[in-house]
C-alpha cells in the first residue's frame, strides 16, 4: 500500500519538518495547489520528483483570490482522495494550512502585482484575482523555501505573474512552468471541469479546437485579427459567452499585431452554463 504523505497544518510543524532536509543538502520543489487534485496536477508532482529529492505539494483554497460572488464556497473538494493520490505518487509532504494559519487575524499585507497582472486578460474579470494570488504565492516560497516551484502553463497569466514576482522579490527559488495535460478530445483538464453538464461537456473541447486551429493559421501568416474574430464566432456558436480570445506576447502578454512581434501565446477565457472556463496555446 502507499505511503500516507506526512500533512502539516501550521508553519511551526511545517519547518520543523522541512528543516532536517535542508540541513542534509536534499532540494526541494513545491507544487502549490487548491486541491480537486487530477492528472494535470499530478504531471506537476511527477515533474518536481524528478528534478528534487522532496516534493512538497500544498493544498489551500485560497478565499483571498475569489470574489465574493465567486466559487470559493463551492469549490471542489476532495481532500482524503487527494491524499491518496499523493501517496501514491510518492509525495513526501503535504502542506496544508488552515485558513487562520495562512491569514492569522491582524493579517494586513498584500502583494500588488503588476505588468503581466495588468494584462487585460484575467485581471479585467478578476480584478482580485492576482493580488490574492501573489500574496499567497509568496507565503508559500517564504514557508516552505523551496529550491524550485512547478506551475502549470494552463494558467499562463499567472505563471508570467508568479515567475515575475519570484524575480522582482529576489525570491531564491526556480519557476517551472509544466505545459497543459489535456482530455483526448483536447479539454484542458481543470477542477472546474467537474460543474459541466454532459451536453457543456461535449462543446467544451472547443475552446481548445479554436485554440490550435488559429495558432497554425497564424503561423502561416494569415492576419491575426481575422484569424481570432473567427474564432471568436466558432466559440460562440459552440454556446459558449467570450470573456477573451487573444494573441499576446508569450513573455510579457503585451498585445501583438504579427508574429513579427516576438513569440506569440493565444488565451482565452469564456463562459458556459454556470462554469468558466480558460486556456491557452502557442503560436
Ligand atoms: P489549481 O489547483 O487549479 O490552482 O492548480 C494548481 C496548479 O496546477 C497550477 O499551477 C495550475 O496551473 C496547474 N494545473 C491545473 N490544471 C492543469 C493542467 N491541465 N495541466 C497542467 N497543469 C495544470
Amino acid at each position: 500500500m502507499a505511503k500516507r504523505p506526512l500533512v502539516m497544518r501550521t508553519v511551526s510543524s511545517l519547518r520543523r519538518t522541512l528543516a532536517p532536509w535542508r540541513k542534509r543538502g536534499q532540494s526541494i520543489a513545491l507544487v502549490p495547489t487548491m486541491g480537486a487534485l487530477h492528472a494535470g496536477h499530478l504531471k506537476l508532482v511527477s515533474d518536481a520528483k524528478r528534478r528534487a529529492d522532496r516534493v512538497v505539494v500544498s493544498i489551500f483554497v485560497n478565499p483571498a483570490q475569489f470574489a465574493p460572488h465567486e466559487d470559493f464556497g463551492s469549490y471542489p473538494r476532495t481532500f482524503d482522495a487527494d491524499i491518496k493520490a499523493l501517496g501514491e505518487a510518492k509525495v513526501d509532504l503535504v502542506w496544508a494550512p488552515t485558513a487562520t494559519a495562512m491569514y492569522p487575524g491582524g493579517f494586513a499585507t498584500r502583494i500588488a502585482p503588476q505588468g503581466a497582472a495588468l494584462a487585460g486578460l484575467e485581471d479585467k474579470f478578476r480584478p482580485h484575482f492576482f493580488g490574492g494570488v501573489a500574496t499567497v504565492v509568496a507565503k508559500l516560497f517564504l514557508q516552505v523555501q523551496p529550491d524550485f516551484a512547478m506551475f502549470g502553463q494552463k494558467d499562463y497569466q499567472q505563471f508570467c505573474v508568479v515567475t515575475q514576482m519570484a524575480k522582482d522579490l529576489d525570491l531564491p527559488v526556480k519557476v517551472i512552468g509544466i505545459p497543459t495535460v489535456r482530455e483526448k478530445d483536447g479539454l484542458a483538464l481543470s477542477s472546474r471541469n467537474a460543474y459541466l453538464s454532459e451536453a457543456e461537456r461535449r462543446a467544451a473541447p472547443e475552446l481548445a479546437r479554436v485554440l490550435k486551429v488559429s495558432a497554425s493559421r497564424i503561423k502561416a501568416g494569415e492576419p491575426i485579427e481575422m484569424v481570432l474574430e473567427e474564432g471568436a464566432v466558432e466559440i460562440a456558436r459552440a454556446g459558449f459567452s467570450l470573456d477573451y480570445l487573444e494573441a499576446r506576447h508569450a513573455v510579457t502578454l503585451a498585445p501583438v499585431a504579427s508574429p513579427k512581434d516576438g513569440p506569440i501565446r493565444l488565451l482565452v477565457a469564456a463562459r458556459i452554463g454556470k462554469t468558466r472556463l480558460i486556456d491557452n496555446m502557442p503560436v
